[in-house]
């Protein structure tokens, strides 16, 4: 199942239309996307449609305004230098634990919407990032059950300014965390529909030029150990979002480094999953 946020509303995509979950359910299923995700029910009768198939009432995926398919997560977590080529690009070891942060769910966008560059800034910097989105879950959960509290992945960018991110020592939750910095999209693709989520294709383009090329498979901590490291502090909440880590290429890390600037188009794809499509404007 592929989950999406159409003008508002929660929605299947298929082949390349959208369906309204409500109406195609006869008003069963909620059109909050929030609610859909919260509510275990709603989840499962939209998994339940979309097996039994629906087939009326879809409209181009072009004619509508697809949100962040997670809108409001009562968490984002993010992890730092969790790709073996992004840790050697930053000069940094392997961590011996997953190096989480938060990024605040006021920075979610979608997955067309503009990154707005925050004025005074000039270190604003890209991140393709494989995420997931949590189930409800215990804590202490071990990393073999993971995937039973996992509701999908989707694409995703830790927009990052470096310097409030180094200011102070390090200061990753502020500096990732402005408006707009975290796009989602462009669907919560469900894991039936992803085979191994540790062999995905990876990439990201500035204005056109490759930036990040990798697959998933250079992660140092993998999907059911940063979820076993994250339920060994939180409890693991439906709709908390995971942003995995960065593959190597960020313009930090360049020499000599580059920055995004207004007008800049960053497309981020993830094999399977889709594509973001943001462009940067001055605030
Ligand atoms: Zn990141």
């Amino acid at each position: 199942m592929r989950f999406v946020n159409a003008d508002g509303r929660s929605g299947l995509l298929v082949d390349g239309q959208v369906f309204d979950l409500e109406r195609a359910s006869g008003g069963a299923i909620s059109s909050d996307p929030m609610a859909v995700i919260l509510e275990r029910a709603h989840w499962d009768a939209a998994l339940a449609l979309h097996a039994a198939g629906v087939a009326e009432g879809g409209v181009p995926v072009g004619d509508v305004r697809l949100g962040p398919p997670v809108p409001a997560p009562r968490a984002v977590y993010g992890v730092g230098l969790n790709y073996k080529a992004h840790a050697a690009e930053s000069g940094a070891e392997h961590p011996s634990l997953p190096a989480i942060f938060t990024k605040f769910p006021t920075s979610i966008t979608g997955p067309h919407d503009p990154v707005i560059l925050p004025t005074g800034t000039v270190m604003n910097d890209w991140e393709a990032e494989l995420a997931f989105v949590l189930a409800d879950g215990p804590r202490r959960l071990p990393a073999e059950r993971a995937f039973d509290h996992i509701l999908g992945y989707l694409c995703a960018q830790d927009i990052s300014e470096r310097m409030t991110q180094f200011a102070a020592g390090a200061q990753f939750s502020m500096g990732k965390s402005f408006d707009t910095f975290c796009p989602i999209g462009p669907a919560i693709v469900t894991l039936d529909e992803v085979p191994d989520p540790l062999r995905l294709r990876i990439t990201c383009t500035r204005n056109g030029e490759v930036v990040q090329d990798a697959t998933s498979d250079d992660m140092i901590f993998d999907v059911p150990r940063l979820v076993e490291f994250i339920s060994s502090v939180c409890p693991l909440r439906a709709g908390d979002l995971c942003l995995t880590g960065t593959p190597a290429g960020v313009g930090v890390a360049r020499k000599p480094p580059v920055f995004l600037q207004p007008g800049d188009v960053i497309e981020t794809e993830i094999e399977g999953l889709g594509t973001l499509r943001n462009e940067c404007v001055a605030e």
